[in-house]
């Protein structure tokens, strides 16, 4: 993936602040944080998004984001932490390679991750439920 920003920046051929890396994964801090201590975990290989990544790597990203949050915890004393991971436009990824977002959170920090809660009616949830198991 020649153009992609993300391979350059977790290969090491763009710098960046990073704050762990082993043979497949960087992790990088966000240059556009919501939060103090905000940090991208990239998978060296290409993968756009979740319906690319396989099984094995996207562990593997989640098992890295656990080390990197408890060493948040500790050393940024955040209160709570997001994990978010974003797939395709309409999700909001502006970046097409497979990324997961760390971000502390602080008591007061002023962002939100939230959405807004529709109100469905039991068939509807139900309706739903049998176009998925269908
Ligand atoms: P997403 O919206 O999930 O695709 O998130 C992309 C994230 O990458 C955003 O939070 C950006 O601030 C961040 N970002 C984009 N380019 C860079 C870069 N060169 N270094 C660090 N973070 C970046
Ligand atoms: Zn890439």
């Amino acid at each position: 993936m020649g153009d992609c920003i993300f391979c350059k920046i977790a290969n090491g051929e763009i710098p960046s602040n990073t704050i762990f890396e082993d043979e497949n994964f960087r992790v990088i801090l966000d240059n556009g944080p919501a939060t103090k201590g905000h940090a991208l975990v990239l998978p060296k290989k290409h993968y756009a998004d979740l319906f690319e990544i396989p099984e094995e790597t996207l562990a593997g990203a989640v098992k890295t984001a656990k080390k990197v949050a408890a060493n948040m915890k500790d050393k940024l004393g955040c209160d709570g932490l997001n994990l978010v991971q974003n797939n395709g436009a309409a999700a909001g990824q502006t970046v097409m390679h497979f990324h997961l977002h760390i971000i502390p959170r602080y008591e007061n920090d002023g962002q939100s991750i939230l959405w807004k809660p529709t109100s469905p009616t039991p068939e509807e949830l139900v309706a739903v439920k049998e176009t998925i198991l269908n």
